[in-house]
């Protein structure tokens, strides 16, 4: 697009005609909403994770107590 001398978009410097206020700045709506889901998959990783560590801790001391039964039962 050679006609286009607006402002470019920071993420893809794609044509962003619209500034999107001081967090975005000029992003397009694309690069925005590819911001959003990255930021949402990683939330979701986090949480994951978290949830994991808790489950694993719950059913890690289950765990450690029933092996130690067993070695010491041999
Ligand atoms: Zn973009």
């Amino acid at each position: 697009m050679s006609t286009y001398h607006g402002p470019r978009c920071r993420s893809c410097n794609g044509p962003c005609w619209q500034w999107k206020g001081s967090v975005w700045g000029y992003t397009c709506a694309a690069c925005i909403a590819e911001h959003q889901h990255a930021a949402a998959v990683r939330a979701d990783a986090r949480d994951q994770k978290a949830l994991k560590r808790s489950l694993s801790k719950l059913f890690g001391n289950k765990d450690s107590s029933a092996v130690s039964k067993v070695a010491s039962g041999r």
